[in-house]
């Protein structure tokens, strides 16, 4: 069993959370502070039992001297703060004497926040490639170490992998709970049906290999349907294509054709990101000019019939181009469908998650939304994940 930050004695030690504050940032302003709140149970739970916290974070990616103003992680600091009730002790720096310094004069209950770790990218990718020394500098700060950030939780660098090596490790409240919902899906009630949309074919190769002996159905949508479509010898006129997939899609809709369930209506557009001449067709009826931007009517239809006896959902990727508004219907009715038939749906990160979490009554009413799109594909793969595997058993 995997260690929980209830597991240790964390009372005046120094505890090293590694959190997820890679929040959305525009014109020097937090757009969305979901990600802040989603961490504050943790850092509550760890000063009111007195321990001396210090968090780390990495926000947006650091490739050169110019990414560092805009993914200066000050700001979350003030944000932190307000909703801790708290001074959160900002210190600029990733490594140093101040840091040190201030690390060694904290007190039980104090809070600092260490500057974006991917800092440590400009210098080699010491963070993102999970460089031992630095795993080992900072694991020397404190005495037990919480991975708390679902979202780097499959990739294994410094400040998630590298200090759990070093440390007495185990996980927060929030990847605890990331991973109940996702642990229902290792043995779930049946039927088990999975959505997936997006854009490629080829992101979700993964997910479909793994699921599809799982899985009872697995209703394709968004972008990729289009390969589907192409390879079952439907016209797709200027839909998304991946051509070098379409054996793939062929070989699977032979082996699985009554598990794989396609679109068999579509909105379609003369531009993706755009309405210019939208219509509904069925899929046998799509122009040569014509792109398929969004599942139709029937399709939804047909879905809400497969899902209806559902014990169990997971969906990851939306059925339509999102961003547009008239093309987010299809993906807003079949949430609508699974939220007013109380299914138990995992929404498996990412843009589908993006939509859900801006509609608060929908998210209240679905059973997870997750908060690491690249971390949720990666279970849904079968893969065990890096930021796991490292921590005490
Ligand atoms: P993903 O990151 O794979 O979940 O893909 C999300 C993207 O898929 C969004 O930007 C959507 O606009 C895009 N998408 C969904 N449906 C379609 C479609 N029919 N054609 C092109 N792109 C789509």
């Amino acid at each position: 069993m995997i260690k929980t930050i209830k597991d240790f004695d964390i009372k005046d030690k120094k505890v090293l959370i590694r959190c997820d504050f890679n929040v959305p940032i525009k014109d020097g302003k937090i757009v969305d502070d979901n990600r802040i709140v989603s961490s504050l149970p943790t850092i509550e739970y760890a000063l009111n039992e007195g321990a001396k916290v210090i968090l780390f974070s990495h926000l947006g990616r650091v490739k050169e001297e110019s990414d560092l103003e805009k993914n200066n992680l000050e700001i979350v600091s003030y944000r932190l703060s307000e909703l801790l009730g708290k001074k959160v002790t900002f210190v600029n720096e990733t490594r140093g004497q101040e840091l040190e310094d201030k690390v060694n004069s904290m007190m039980s209950g104090d809070v600092i926040l260490v500057q974006n770790t991917r800092y440590e990218d400009l210098d080699g990718k010491k963070e993102s490639s999970n460089d031992t020394e630095l795993g080992k500098y900072w694991a020397n700060l404190g005495d037990i170490f919480i991975n708390d950030a679902f979202g780097t939780i499959h990739r294994a660098h410094a400040s998630n992998v590298g200090i759990a090596t070093y440390l007495p490790s185990g996980i927060g409240f929030l990847v605890e709970k990331e991973l109940n919902a996702l642990k229902i899906l290792d043995n779930p009630d049946r039927p088990y049906i999975v959505i997936l949309g997006g854009a490629k074919v080829s992101d979700k190769i993964g997910v479909i290999d793994n699921l599809v002996t799982k899985a009872d159905y697995i209703l394709i949508g968004g972008g990729m349907a289009f390969t589907f479509l192409k390879a079952a010898g439907y016209n797709i006129g200027k839909s998304l294509l991946e051509e070098e997939k379409i054996d793939y899609c062929k070989d699977l809709l032979d082996k699985y054709k009554d598990k794989i369930i396609l679109p068999t209506s579509v909105v379609l557009s003369k531009e993706a990101l755009k309405e210019v001449d939208v219509r509904e067709a069925t899929i046998k009826d799509i122009g040569e000019d014509e792109i398929g931007v969004d599942v139709g009517e029937n399709t939804v239809y047909q879905f809400e019939k497969y899902l209806s006896d559902a014990k169990v959902v997971v969906w990851n990727g939306p059925l339509g181009v999102y961003e547009v508004d008239r093309f987010r219907k299809g993906t807003l009715d079949i949430l609508k469908y699974l939220t007013d038939n109380n299914i138990k749906t995992i929404i498996g990160g990412g843009d589908t998650a993006a939509i859900v979490s801006s509609n608060e009554e929908l998210k209240s009413k679905l059973y997870h939304t997750s908060t690491g799109g690249g971390a949720t594909l990666e279970y849904l793969e079968g893969k065990e994940l890096p930021g796991i595997k490292a921590l005490d058993k």
